[in-house]
């Protein structure tokens, strides 16, 4: 994955097609929402049965699941330019992911976590997230390339795995994944030919939304790479004409993905950046698939 991480990815903005419904778990409304396209109309209005009913009051519904003041079900994209989604992949730890919400905190910004499968006493950070405002995706329970790329239905159900453990433990129902070695990976192709193009269509078909990254921090090239590389990588890459979704990680292992956080985001802030927490509106950057 590591090496994957880095390779000259074609990117394609192919969320121009914003979901009519903000899914109620995410349940939070610092999305602007100045811009509408013809796609919410075109797009089919399928309401999954998950998602709570239109006009749902704020808190909990009744199937213990957090919504958002309007219950969500409402059409809206956001504008994109100058924006920066920070991404974390592989938490929670106990260490780096904690000290990585402090921060956050202390700038009032939003970011997303793509988490993997955590043991019980992660729980309090993961109800942490939900409470400061940010989106948890799933990564997904296991990261092990040839347990999950091994079949389409064993992606899935890695998926589904953690999704589930997270609703009962958070009453957090997460609906965007991203891949392990994103959606342009070749080290599936180990496991079963083809199976990206499948598996891209099949999460979008069955209800889920995917996010890749097109700002890569260099952080997955080895543990605790010098933060100012970090920063020097992302103050390169970040392009004020787009969405600029960060890739990141929150393991123990990754001291200096924290350490370069406060840079990334005085740089953004002083560059005119808004960050935003990934929503389902939000327009998937997505890589070109490889496999
Ligand atoms: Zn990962």
């Amino acid at each position: 994955m590591r090496l994957l991480m880095c390779c000259g990815v074609i990117l394609v903005l192919s969320g121009l097609f914003a979901a009519p419904e903000i899914r109620a778990a995410l349940g939070r409304r610092q999305i602007q929402r100045d811009m509408k396209t013809e796609q919410d109309a075109a797009r089919p209005q399928s309401v999954p049965e998950r998602q709570v009913a239109e006009g749902a009051a704020a808190g909990v519904n009744d199937k213990g699941i957090l919504v958002g003041e309007s219950g969500a079900v409402e059409p809206e994209v956001v504008r994109e330019k100058k924006t920066i989604y920070l991404t974390f992949d592989d938490g929670p730890s106990m260490d780096v992911t904690p000290e990585i919400l402090d921060i956050l905190k202390q700038n009032n910004v939003k970011a997303t976590f793509f988490i993997l499968n955590y043991g019980e006493k992660s729980i309090p950070i993961l109800e942490r997230m939900v409470r400061e405002g940010h989106t948890i995706g799933i990564h997904g329970y296991s990261h092990d390339y040839a347990e999950i790329y091994a079949s389409e239905d064993a992606f899935m159900d890695n998926v589904q795995k953690l999704h589930d453990k997270l609703l009962k433990d958070v009453g957090y129902d997460a609906r965007i994944v991203r891949f392990p070695g994103g959606s342009s990976n070749t080290i599936s192709e180990k496991y079963e030919k083809g199976i990206m193009k499948k598996l891209t269509k099949r999460l979008e078909k069955e209800g889920w939304k995917y996010l890749d990254w097109n700002v890569s921090t260099g952080d997955a090239e080895g543990d605790n790479i010098p933060s100012g590389h970090l920063l020097k990588a992302v103050k390169k890459e970040l392009d004020p004409e787009r969405s600029n979704v960060i890739l990141l990680h929150d393991t123990s292992a990754k001291q200096s993905s924290a350490d370069a956080l406060q840079g990334i985001i005085d740089f953004g802030i002083e560059n005119g950046y808004t960050f935003r927490p990934v929503t389902e509106s939000t327009m998937m950057v997505h890589h070109k698939v490889n496999n």
